[in-house]
Parts: C-alpha cells; structure tokens; sequence
C-alpha cells in the first residue's frame, strides 16, 4: 500500500529544509511590509535562484534542476507556508510563463529567454486573460498582424500576475481565424514601444504579488519570438494548465492545513465559559471536519501527481483536484475564521490573511465552473 512517504524521499526532504530556511530567513519577517506595500523586492527573485528554488524542475540545459514533479510540489508547499499567497504566485509566476517556451520553444529561444529567469535576473509573466474575458481563451482578441519580420500587436490583458515589472510576458494573441486554432503564443518583451501597464490592479487577497493590467498599441513583436507555428498555442496552454492546476491544488492543501494548524493552537489556548474552546463538542468537531477535509483532499493530490509524474493522462482527475482543494480550502478557512471569533476578522490573527487568499484559488487557472465543464465532457 502506498503512503505518503513514497511520495516524498531524502531529496524531497533536503529540498523542504531548504526552501523552509529560505521562506524564515528572506520572506517570514517582512511579510507584513510586502503585504502592505502590495509588492516584495525584486532582488528576492536572485535569492531564491542562489539557493536554486527557481529552476526546480526545469531541465538543466536550460540552467534547470533536472527533479521529479514532487520537488515542485515542494517548493509550492514550503513557499505556500511563508503565509502569504501572493509572494508565492508573484515569485512562482514564471512556473506559468516558461513552460509554453519550454513545450513550443526552439533551443534559441529557450536559451534566450529561461536561463535568465531561472537565474533571477529576469521576470516572465502569462498573459491570456483579457478584460473581456478569461475562461474563453478561444475567444481572444488581441490581434498580432504580420508585417515583414514583425508582428504588430494591438490589445489588451487584464489580472497579470508579474505584469507590472515583467521583463516579458509569454502572451496568446489572435493571429488568424476564429477559435483555437486562430490562436498563437508569443514572447512579448516589455520594453518594447506601444507596451504599457495601464494599472496595477488593487485586490482581495494575494496582495503581495503585483497584478496588472497591459495594454498594447502598435507593439512591434519580432516574429523570431512566436513559439511554435501559426496557431500552435492551444497545445502550450494545455501543456500549462495540468501543471497549473496541480500547483493551486497544492497551495489550497496547505493553505487549509495552516488554517487547521492556527485553529488547533488558537482553539486549545482561547476560553469561553469557564473552558478552552476545544472544550466544546461543536467545535471540536468543527476541527475535526476540517481535518478530515484537509487529508483527503491531499491524499487525492498527490496521488495525482504522483500520476502525472508517470505520465499518465490527468486531465480529468486534475480538474477533480482543483474542484476539491479549492472548495475544501475556501471551506476550512471560513471555518478557522469563525473559531477564532471576532480575532479572525483581525490583520493580526494569520487566518485573516488565509481566508482573502483563499478566494482566488477557484478562480485563477481555471474556475471551478470550468473544471466541471471539462469534468462533464470526460465522464458524460
Ligand atoms: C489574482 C489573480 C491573478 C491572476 N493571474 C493571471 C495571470 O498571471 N495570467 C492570466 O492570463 N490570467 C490571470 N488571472 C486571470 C484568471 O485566470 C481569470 O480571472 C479566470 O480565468 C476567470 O476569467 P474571468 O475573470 O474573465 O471570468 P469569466 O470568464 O468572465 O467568468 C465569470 C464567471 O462565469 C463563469 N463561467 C464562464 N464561462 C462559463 C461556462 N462555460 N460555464 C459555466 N460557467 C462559466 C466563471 O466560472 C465565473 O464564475 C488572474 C486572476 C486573479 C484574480
């Protein structure tokens, strides 16, 4: 029988006491600040690359560490755990932005465009979303016209994490029909005359990381920066959104473990009536349903990932997971708020925090209304 153990070996667990002395010395006592100030400083990019966070699993050809999906899963956990999900995306934004170039990339452009990000000099962001619209990739419109060696790129993206200091934004434009197939990606790089950010986007939750929205006017791409032909970009993102999903799957596991883990201490030391809080039966069963939703759903998610790894088809399961955590997340975090009472409502008390997080993780890399519409197709 399989454990949670087999996912995890010495490797896994060398990499965990890294990332953790990382996340306690260069993120932990200045979360409050960043928070505040709605962006953490850029040269945490470079440090996380020297202690070598940023190229997990990214092939060393490309200034990568060659390691299983599990090292990944444990840099999102460990990083997940600095309390704030917005450092976490903002830093991690190019585990959505590179790996379109790694999938549909020649090795000119991967060379070009990973090693400096994996080194942390440079900063990627994705750009799909459009203020018209996310969940309809098909239906972008940022159009990029043929002219000689150019693209001439006019649109605009909203919600980009990293968009408002990317060195590039690995971005889907419309270059042909209608549709999928009408679709390409391409590395839009952001000094590029005609690209702006036009806002940067104030939010719920996530506040550390900054979100922009951009905005293209006669944008000359080179055409050396589209990745894979004309109308290629549909098999990129899919390749994107299985790992996508998988990462906010684990960052809503261990979003919900540490609402649990601050519900268990708070509820153990805070009176009411004469007892602790765990005194009660209703709340000790409140800690108790969250427990159980918290190990069920990352037994589910790594049992998933463990199949990806395999390279097993995942898209169905996937989607399960993102439904599952997600909702699980959103569910233990409403539930520690009310344990904690009125503190819950309080900047000082971590759940707080957990719970804004907490919101986006339904919505971003795909909703949970679309993971069900992909879950339909697969079992009607
Ligand atoms: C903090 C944050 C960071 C983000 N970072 C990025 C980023 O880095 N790059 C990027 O490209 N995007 C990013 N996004 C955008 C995110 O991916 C989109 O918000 C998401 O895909 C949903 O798109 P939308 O907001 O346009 O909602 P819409 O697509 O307009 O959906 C609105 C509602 O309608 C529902 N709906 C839509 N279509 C259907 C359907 N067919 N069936 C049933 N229900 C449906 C949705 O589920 C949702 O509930 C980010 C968003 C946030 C909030």
């Amino acid at each position: 029988m399989q454990t949670t153990i087999d996912y995890f070996g010495e490797s896994h667990r060398i990499l965990r006491q890294t990332v953790s002395r990382f996340v306690q010395k260069e993120i932990k006592p200045y979360v409050e600040e960043w928070e505040e100030t709605g962006e953490f400083p850029r040269e945490l990019f470079v440090k996380a690359a020297e202690v070598g966070l940023m190229g997990v699993c990214y092939p060393e050809d490309w200034s990568g560490i060659d390691t299983d999906l599990f090292h990944e899963v444990v840099v999102t956990e460990e990083l997940t755990r600095s309390g704030s999900g917005g450092i976490a995306a903002g830093l991690m934004s190019h585990s959505i932005a590179l790996p379109p170039i790694l999938a549909l990339g020649n090795s000119e452009q991967k060379l070009r465009f990973i090693p400096p990000v994996l080194r942390g000099e440079k900063i990627a962001a994705l750009g799909i979303t459009e203020p018209g619209g996310g969940s309809d990739v098909a239906n972008i419109r940022t159009r990029a016209v043929r002219d000689g060696d150019y693209y001439v790129v006019n649109g605009a993206k909203t919600m980009i994490t990293s968009g408002c200091r990317a060195d590039f934004v690995t971005m889907a434009v419309r270059t042909g029909e209608t549709g999928y197939k009408g679709i390409s990606l391409m590395v839009v790089e952001t000094g590029t005359p005609g690209f702006t950010v036009s806002k940067k986007l104030r939010k719920m939750g996530w506040w550390a990381s900054d979100t922009a929205e951009l905005s293209l006017v006669d944008v000359r791409v080179p055409a050396e920066n589209r990745l894979g032909g004309e109308g290629a970009a549909f098999y990129g993102l899919m390749h994107n959104f299985q790992k996508e999903r998988l990462y906010i799957a684990v960052m809503a596991n261990t979003t919900a473990q540490m609402a649990l883990e601050e519900s268990l201490n708070y509820a153990g030391a805070r009176e009411a009536f004469g007892r602790p809080l765990t005194g009660f039966q209703v709340t000790r069963h409140k800690l108790v349903d969250m427990a159980v939703l918290v190990e069920v759903s990352r037994e589910f998610t790594y049992r998933i990932a463990a199949k990806i790894q395999a390279e097993e088809n995942m898209v169905k399961e996937i989607s399960m997971a993102k439904v599952f955590s997600t909702d699980i997340c959103d569910r233990v975090c409403h539930a520690a708020v009310q344990i904690h009472g009125g503190y819950g409502y309080m900047r000082e008390y971590p759940v707080e925090r957990l719970y804004r997080d907490s919101r986006i993780l339904s919505i971003g890399g795909g909703t949970t209304e679309i993971m069900k519409e992909i879950i339909s197709k697969m079992i009607l």
